[in-house]
């Protein structure tokens, strides 16, 4: 749900669907990663305070029931935190049955703050925080230009659950390519062991021709995975996971081949099942774009 004048594509997670979604900034602070195109046609502004009051106070007239609020765009966490509280209290102030605050939030955001400035942002009803880790190999983060090292992640995701907040992550299958999915997938184990998010997404990668990423394609230094590979890339993921507290792990988005889910470390050999009997029976010879619905 949304009443705002501003241009530009409004994305939020699913579980987000039910929220109003404020946008604090326009566009992402970052917005280089060669495989998104998400916020390419935004250029990047935080709002002034008075822009963001009269999106709240006409949100309210409108939908005064609202329980939860997603604070967009790509990366709201990187306002000030002073701010953060301000438009938080605002929120509370005005929805009356307002009981949950999610936002997108980088790595680097993340880690910018200090311990005491995420308490306090939790403290102040930020109870989620949604990241993209992408890939936990270095070498990738690098060339899809990230922004960020698997270090930095890591540090990142356990700031946010040590201020309290509930962290849920998203991971993209096949962003090494044929050339990195070892690395990727076995990297991108580690960091998620070690984060222990609460919620773990794995998206497969779309690479439409606008994005950076394809220009590698064509040149011939990024082979994308076959329908196969994808598989095998989760498997390897799944597999070399290793959870100590619960998380809820989701594959199905709609760019995944196969719906799989459930919670770890209970349910991966249930999840592993799955994966074992459809992988031989899709193609391994076709690379996917992913972006004319060969899914
Ligand atoms: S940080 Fe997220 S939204 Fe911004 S460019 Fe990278 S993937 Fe896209």
């Amino acid at each position: 749900m949304i009443i705002d004048d501003a241009g530009g594509l409004v994305f939020r997670p699913p579980s987000e669907a039910r929220s109003f979604i404020l946008r604090v900034t326009i566009g992402c602070s970052h917005n280089t990663c060669r495989f998104c195109d998400m916020y390419k046609a935004s250029k990047f502004r935080i709002r002034p305070m008075e822009e963001i009051e009269g999106i709240i106070e006409r949100g309210a007239y409108a939908m005064p029931f609202i329980r939860r609020i997603f604070l967009a765009d790509g990366d709201a966490l990187v306002l000030p935190t002073d701010k953060l509280i301000a438009i938080m209290k605002k929120c509370y102030e005005k929805f009356p049955n307002l009981n949950r605050i999610g936002a997108y939030a980088t790595p680097a955001d993340l880690v910018r703050k200090t311990p005491e400035e995420l308490k306090r942002l939790r403290e102040a009803g930020l109870a989620i925080v949604y990241m993209g880790i992408e890939s936990g190999d270095d070498d990738v983060l690098k060339l899809v230009d990230k922004g960020t090292t698997a270090a930095l992640t890591i540090e990142a995701g356990k700031k946010a659950l040590a201020a309290g907040m509930k962290l849920s992550t998203m991971i993209l299958l096949g962003l090494g390519g044929q050339e990195r999915t070892k690395e990727h997938a076995l990297h991108t184990a580690q960091v998620v062991s070690a984060i222990n998010p609460t919620m773990l997404s794995a998206l497969s990668l779309i690479i439409p021709h606008e994005v950076p990423l394809y220009q590698d394609v064509v040149e011939g230094t990024f082979t994308p995975l076959t329908a196969r590979g994808f598989l095998k890339e989760l498997d390897m993921i799944l597999r070399h996971t290793e959870m100590t507290k619960p998380c809820i792990f989701r594959s199905n988005h709609v760019s995944n081949l196969l719906p799989v889910g459930g919670t770890l470390p209970m349910d991966k050999e249930k999840m592993l099942a799955a994966l074992e009997r459809y992988i031989p029976q899709v193609d391994d010879t076709l690379p996917l774009l992913n972006d004319n619905g060969n899914f």
